[in-house]
């Protein structure tokens, strides 16, 4: 059987990821989330382990010691980590597997899965990214201010990515992001 590709999603904070990454999941049924581990708080709306699996920063921290996370990073004063057995398990049953994680841990993840697909997706303009950081409102004026500098850092990393697409409108962006994926199992093969 065909071993699951694993995609790495990540982008500066509100540009998008999760509406684009809903909608691609939404357009092939071949794809899986990897749901991560994070010691931040559920926003409002949030379901454990659906969107993450939240955890306190000892159970964190176990886990991490016992080496359950394929990569772990911290941002903005929260750890997240991508559980191990979740990707292995989703990409030998065949499936591929969808990662959002932070431009730390796609530097992890390319370095000991080099065929991983790495793909950065950006806002069209910076003014249009920070429209959608303040209509998203679940963020303090703090947690804002510090989501948008480590975002203008992230920026810098968009060279290590093997694609870059720009989150104009959902359906296009995903729909870009599924023809890449699948440019990448048909040369799999
Ligand atoms: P948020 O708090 O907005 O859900 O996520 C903050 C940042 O953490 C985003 O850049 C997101 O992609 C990243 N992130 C989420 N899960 C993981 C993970 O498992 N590992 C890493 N390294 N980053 C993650």
């Amino acid at each position: 059987m065909r071993r699951g590709l694993l995609i790495v999603i990540s982008g500066p904070s509100g540009v998008g990821k999760d509406t684009v990454i809903r909608r691609l999941l939404e357009m092939d049924p071949n794809l899986r989330y990897s749901v991560s581990g994070t010691t931040r708080k559920p926003r409002p709306g949030e379901k454990p382990d659906e969107n993450y699996t939240f955890l306190t920063p000892a159970e964190f921290e176990a886990l991490a010691a016992k080496g359950a996370f394929l990569e772990h990073a911290s941002y903005n004063g929260n750890q997240y980590g991508t559980f191990r057995d979740r990707v292995e398990r989703t990409r030998d049953a065949g499936r591929d597997m969808v990662l959002k994680i932070d431009v730390q841990g796609a530097e992890q993840v390319r370095k000991l899965m080099p065929d991983a697909i790495l793909i950065f997706v950006v806002a069209p303009s910076e003014e249009e990214l920070e429209h959608r950081q303040e209509k998203r409102g679940t963020e303090s004026a703090d947690e804002l201010a510090a989501r948008r500098s480590i975002a203008l850092r992230e920026m810098t990393h968009v060279g290590h990515y093997d694609h870059v697409v720009t989150n104009d409108d959902v359906e296009r962006a995903a729909g870009e992001i599924l023809e890449l994926i699948r440019k990448a199992r048909a040369s799999q093969t």
